[in-house]
């Protein structure tokens, strides 16, 4: 009897050349992401991924743990595979579900039958191997409406499958299915957060980090590569591109009113942002900004920082509470690194009154003594690409 992984597909309501692409994407990055962990034989049948050991080797407690984290499964079980044979169902679930069985005040047993050529329904297949679980288990009660505990018993086409509850999946849509972005990610709580949840959406998630050194330290860096390197956990991969942006703030400091500084410089963050996307392939760019956080996040200053792009700018976190995004970014195990005390550039030279409703034309005012296209040409020139892999334990 062998130990597998069956996990069912989400967003099911795909059809045709759609749900194609969505599982052809999907069985890839299981493959891939299964790979860390032995020799696995991952194929997909009737709207499941099947993931099946090919030796003894395989590390199943990794991969399980893996199975959680990829997009475009909603829900997981581990199962023992059996013969599709009555007895055999009832030996699997005897050595597989028996300790839960024991531990439970009550149970019911839930049989699914896709393999239509199997004789009996799946209310018998329930009530025979419910009946013998009973006599088995005299302390766990039968309950069909509010059971303790649920037996699943799936007789599919290959074998017939044994197991407890399922958990849930990571949901969402297979890494690469929508298209690929590029994120601006600093040192905060936001930006990992932002390209977790685009990456959900199924985009493949590139990441430019803007560094001013010697304002910033290298522990700042360091710390953004690792914040990259949490959330491929999720995505798999990512190249994370260090922008040097020393020469730009300062030019910004020395040319500049002080209350526009913000709004100067996240115009050329997001420019640069976007020259980067279009050399990468990237559709659209990602941020962490959220409506009100603080004053270069308001609708006026949002106005006057997009006015340099063309592409869409996807802001996931927009309408969120702070509350709700550091519990997600909890749950997905970046707040630890996030909150660790390096300052970010958006700290430096940082104004004492920032304007909060800036028009346009005030902006290109403010930032007319610059050359902005040459400042931005130098820095593409020396931007450094570093790739992130969740493997790669580099960081802090
Ligand atoms: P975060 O927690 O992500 O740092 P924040 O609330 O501190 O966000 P800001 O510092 O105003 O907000 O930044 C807004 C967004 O601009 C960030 O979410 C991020 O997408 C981007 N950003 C800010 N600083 C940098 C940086 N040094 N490099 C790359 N992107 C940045
Ligand atoms: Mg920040």
């Amino acid at each position: 009897m062998k130990e597998i992984f069956l996990m069912k597909l989400g967003e099911v309501v795909l059809k045709g050349a759609n749900k194609r692409q969505f599982e052809n994407k999907l069985r890839q990055n299981v493959r891939r992401r299964m790979k860390p962990y032995g020799n696995f034989d991952v194929y997909l049948m009737q709207s499941t991924v099947y993931v099946e050991p090919l030796d003894d080797q395989a590390d199943l407690d990794g991969a399980w743990e893996a199975a959680r984290t990829i997009f475009g499964l909603v829900s997981l079980c581990r199962c023992r595979s059996c013969e599709k044979d009555m007895d055999s169902i009832f030996q699997a679930v005897q050595a597989y579900l028996g300790e839960d069985l024991d531990c439970a005040p009550s149970f019911k047993v839930e049989s699914k039958r896709s393999d239509k050529a199997f004789p009996m329904t799946s209310i018998a297949i329930s009530q025979e191997i419910g009946g013998r679980l009973a006599e088995a288990h005299p302390n766990c009660q039968v309950d069909v409406h509010h059971p303790a505990y649920t037996v699943y018993v799936e007789i599919r086409d290959l074998a017939a499958y044994v197991h407890g509850p399922a958990e849930p999946g990571a949901g969402g849509r297979p890494t690469g299915v929508g298209g690929r972005a590029m994120c601006l990610l600093s040192g905060g709580i936001d930006s990992p957060v932002a390209a977790y949840m685009m990456a959900k959406r199924g985009v493949e998630v590139e990441a430019v980090h803007f560094f001013s050194y010697p304002y910033t330290s290298q522990l700042a860096k360091d710390k953004v590569l690792e914040l990259a390197r949490l959330v491929t956990r999720y995505c798999g991969r990512m190249t994370v591109n260090v922008v040097h942006f020393t020469e730009i703030q300062e030019a910004i400091r020395d040319n500049c009113p002080e209350e526009y500084f913000t709004l100067i410089m996240r115009r050329f963050m997001m420019e640069i942002a976007q020259h980067l996307a279009n050399r990468d392939g990237c559709g659209a760019i990602i941020t962490g900004e959220n409506l009100g956080q603080v004053a270069s996040q308001t609708m006026e200053a949002m106005a006057v920082t997009g006015a340099v792009v063309k592409m869409p700018v996807f802001m996931p976190l927009v309408g969120m509470d702070k509350e709700e995004i550091v519990t997600i970014a909890r749950k997905i195990g970046t707040l630890d690194t996030s909150i660790l005390p390096y300052e970010d550039c958006c700290t430096v030279f940082t104004p004492k009154h920032p304007r909060t409703r800036p028009t346009l034309g005030q902006v290109l005012h403010a930032e007319q003594k610059l050359d902005r296209q040459a400042l931005i040409q130098r820095a593409l020139e020396q931007v450094e690409r570093i790739p992130v892999k969740y493997h790669d334990e580099t960081g802090v």
